[in-house]
């Protein structure tokens, strides 16, 4: 629910390719008219890290007004943004249709993609997910056991290296990639399901096919217990990171490459579902807003659907197929920014309710990651300050199991509520929502 206007924010399409986009006077004059709007207003100043350096550099100039304030001070408010879009969906009643037309997250992206070309070759290679999977994966065990935490030869050299800080979390690494076990692991499909008519393609992702399959195979066996046989596509990263670092160029191309991937399936009748919330949002509606001119890019933001959209979509039309069995003690459910700014409700948190006899407690704070952001040395111990309430909920809830409908906010915040825990015992982390839908139904992932 967003506070302060009764309409629903509208966004314009980012003029990435006009010339003003990134003249560094154009920006500077719009971060000031921004900033000086938010300075009145403030009402952001708890949601993220952005805000509260905005307003300390205000109250700490001489004035205390925005005038007085260095543009080249603005620098660490752009980088402390992790694009969640909750200031623009849930706070402020500025955005477009209002005449202030004010879009703090994509101001952001506009102040970032100027510092584009500046980026360093490590940071170009750790946005191309693709490439690093393929690594990744190829050596697995190796991976894994470098980028363990508290692994004292490498964590301290990677630190230093590519800039991770030691003591975050990192993701692992498949040994199989999930577009390869899809195949020989597919499940089987109950023809009887009332569902059974529907047509899916899976869009893998790279997070699902690199670093966490039992995602997929979740998703695949929930729709193959309602009656579909979902087929696998991954036709490239969906350049979330690439968005983050302001290339928008990269994004628009990696936009175009999956429209056409997604094309004729989308001809036969096939939804697209996408089980990462923040690979969701690009194709549903960054996608669209980079390329407004695009028929294929509209087509596939038309016809995608989060995994929990669609499972509640299914509920809705067809009815669930039976099977489903109650998850003891109930479930502690973490609403991701990306998911909240898809405009589609508490999907995960309806989708766990038709689980018989549930009960599912709901946190809607930033989990404060914002993708790799939180893992770099200088960002982590933000990131893990700004996570602090969502850990707090979910541990508060008093759940056995604590789950996220992003797997890089639920690794973020299992290592929050660790850290706050002490010795007390901390919820069993899942990493998706999906992954409980299955367990009810007797799928083993
Ligand atoms: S998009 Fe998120 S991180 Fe960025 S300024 Fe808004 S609330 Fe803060
Ligand atoms: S983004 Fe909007 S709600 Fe948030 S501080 Fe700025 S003007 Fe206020």
């Amino acid at each position: 629910m967003r506070e302060g206007s009764l309409e629903a924010p509208k966004r314009h399409p980012i003029p990435w390719q006009d010339e003003a986009w990134l003249d560094p006077e154009a920006i500077d004059a719009e971060l000031r008219r921004v900033f000086d709007i938010c300075h009145g207003c403030r009402r952001c100043f708890n949601l993220c890290d952005s805000f509260p350096r905005l307003f300390d550099l205000i109250d700490a100039s001489k004035t205390g007004e925005l005038d007085a304030v260095d543009s080249a001070d603005f620098k660490p408010v752009a980088e402390a943004c992790t694009l969640c879009d909750m200031c623009f969906m849930t706070k402020c009643p500025y955005v477009p249709p209002h005449a202030f037309d004010l879009d703090f997250p994509h101001l952001m992206l506009r102040a970032r993609a100027a510092e584009a070309h500046n980026l360093g070759m490590l940071d170009r290679r750790l946005a191309a997910t693709d490439a690093m999977g393929a690594l990744g994966t190829l050596a697995a065990p190796l991976a894994n056991w470098v980028l363990k935490r508290g692994n004292a030869a490498t964590r301290p050299i990677l630190e230093k290296i590519v800039g991770f800080d030691r003591e975050a979390e990192l993701p692992r690494y498949e040994s199989h990639r999930f577009t390869i076990s899809a195949r020989t692991d597919a499940p089987e499909v109950n023809h009887a399901a009332p569902a059974a008519g529907r047509k899916v393609v899976l869009f893998a992702t790279c997070w699902v096919n690199n670093n966490d399959a039992a995602i997929g195979h979740a998703a695949l066996g929930v729709l193959a217990r309602n009656g579909i046989k979902a087929e696998v596509l991954h036709p490239g990263c969906c350049g979330m990171p690439l968005l983050e670092q302001g290339r928008l160029a990269d994004v628009a191309e990696a936009a175009k490459r999956a429209a056409d991937a997604f094309a004729p399936w989308i001809e036969k009748g096939y939804d697209v579902v996408a089980p990462i919330p923040s690979c969701g949002l690009m194709l549903k509606f960054e996608w669209p807003l980079v390329l407004p001119e695009h028929a294929g890019v509209k087509k596939l933001a038309a016809a995608t659907f989060d995994i929990c959209e669609y499972v509640v979509d299914i509920a809705r039309k067809e009815g669930l197929a039976p099977g489903l069995s109650p998850l003891p003690g109930g479930v502690a459910v973490h609403m991701a920014c990306h998911a909240r700014a898809q405009n589609m409700g508490q999907k995960a948190a309806e989708m766990l309710r038709l689980i018989p006899g549930a009960d599912i407690g709901v946190v809607e704070r930033c989990s404060g990651h914002g993708g790799s952001w939180g893992f770099r040395h200088e960002n982590f111990p933000v990131a893990m300050k700004v996570g602090r309430p969502a850990a707090r909920a979910l541990q508060g809830a008093g759940k056995p199991v604590a789950t996220s409908e992003c797997p890089l906010a639920a690794m973020h915040l299992g290592q929050a509520m660790q850290r706050q825990a002490g010795d007390a015992p901390v919820p069993e982390v899942v990493s998706h929502p999906i992954i409980l839908m299955a367990r009810a139904y007797g799928v083993e992932v």
